[in-house]
């Protein structure tokens, strides 16, 4: 038995998935494994390499499949998730946000004990220096990405010249180890419509290459230039900038995600593979029903999950508390009654992932097992 799932009230009834207890994550097996594929070869075909960002999962399963797919390694967004991937077995992490504080610092001492490549990103002269004194006192080669800002406005330095100064420093220093650039255009990925998703994708990439050129040109030619996110994979492949694509969504996708094809009248290029299936409760009054599966099973940043399956066309699903969702019928002589299962889309994966304990993986309405989301929780 997998120690996480001692609790899980699905031993025993292995099988089926009419027999889940909701509210319940639901992984269709096959489209996980065909957008797995899509992605590796998308990047292949290009030349690119994959470093999927685990901050998606948190799950080591979902993360040896990946590596087995092809991936050169894992991005962590937290030193909570890059610990515990390596706890498991898991190396050639990147840690794709600034680490700062002393404590930070010591932890990630600590795990590049146990995995020496594991590599952080700066954005700042301090941070650097800091870096720099802790790796020299543990005796350490710490690998540092130089991050920009390529539009974001979140983390990364704000210019080129920034970015040539902060990477000579590290270069200077004899402990560290500098091996290139993040450009990560969070910004552009929901962008509706091509054409203007493109030319702003377009305008990162620019600045990204004026970054690699100017290294270059100072003799710090970049090994790695990573980036990149399910919404721009396309138009990263196109422009050739990136050496890695840190693609975090596109094995489960979500209504935000499919919404910026679908509102642009195109196909989203990612089937949607996760889903909550929740249960209704309580079906006392004419044209609504109240669900098991409120805002501590979905997460509420992106609006409202979209029910696919098991309700009369046009219901609605809003949130109606922490525990319960409330679906709302299109037609006042639609009902369903208690009992009654749905399933739906989740409104944005990674943070609705995060409040789970275990994916159930299904093939059609057939269990085929449960991965524990290991990570989870893993926020500092
Ligand atoms: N890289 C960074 C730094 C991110 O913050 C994220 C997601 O927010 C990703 C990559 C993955 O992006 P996506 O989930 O759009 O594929
Ligand atoms: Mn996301």
């Amino acid at each position: 038995m997998k120690p996480n799932l001692v609790n899980t009230p699905l031993i025993g009834v292995m099988g089926s998935r009419g027999m889940l207890s909701t509210p319940a994550l639901v992984l269709d097996l096959d489209r996980f494994e065909a957008n797995l594929r899509l992605m590796m070869d998308l990047a292949r075909r290009h030349g690119m390499a994959i470093r999927p960002h685990a901050k998606t999962h948190k799950c080591v399963e979902i993360a040896r499949r990946q590596r087995a797919a092809g991936a050169i390694g894992l991005c962590c967004a937290k030193l909570g998730e890059a610990e515990t991937f390596v706890r498991h077995g898991m190396g050639d992490l990147l840690l794709t946000s600034p680490i700062v504080t002393a404590a930070g610092i010591q932890r990630l001492m600590s795990l590049i004990r146990t995995a020496p490549e594991t590599m952080v990103v700066v954005d700042d002269a301090r941070n650097v220096m800091d870096l720099a004194a802790a790796a020299a006192a543990s005796g350490v080669r710490l690998r540092v990405l130089v991050d920009l800002d390529v539009g974001l406005n979140r983390t990364g330095v704000a210019s080129v010249e920034e970015g040539v100064t902060l990477a000579r420093l590290a270069y200077k220093a004899a402990s560290l180890d500098f091996r290139g650039i993040q450009g990560y255009a969070g910004h552009a990925m929901h962008i509706v419509g091509r054409e203007a998703r493109h030319a702003e994708l377009a305008r990162a990439a620019e600045l990204t290459w004026r970054l690699q050129r100017a290294l270059t040109a100072a003799g710090l030619a970049p090994a790695i230039i990573t980036g990149g996110g399910t919404g721009s994979a396309d138009a990263d492949t196109a422009a050739g900038v990136l050496t890695e694509l840190q693609v975090g969504s596109y094995i489960f996708m979500d209504r935000e995600y499919q919404d910026v094809w679908q509102e642009a009248g195109e196909r989203p290029p990612f089937d949607c593979a996760l889903f909550l299936q929740t249960t209704v409760i309580s079906a006392s009054r004419p044209g609504q029903c109240t669900t098991d599966a409120g805002c501590k099973a979905f997460a509420t940043d992106a609006g409202a999950p979209r029910i696919v399956a098991g309700a009369p066309p046009g219901a609605r699903y809003d949130f109606f508390g922490d525990e319960q969702g409330r679906v709302t019928f299109a037609r006042t002589e639609d009902r369903l009654p208690p009992g009654a299962v749905l399933t739906c889309m989740t409104p944005h994966c990674d943070p609705t992932v995060n409040l789970h304990d275990v994916l159930h993986v299904v093939q059609g309405d057939r269990l085929v097992d449960i991965w524990p989301l290991e990570a989870r929780g893993c926020g500092q």
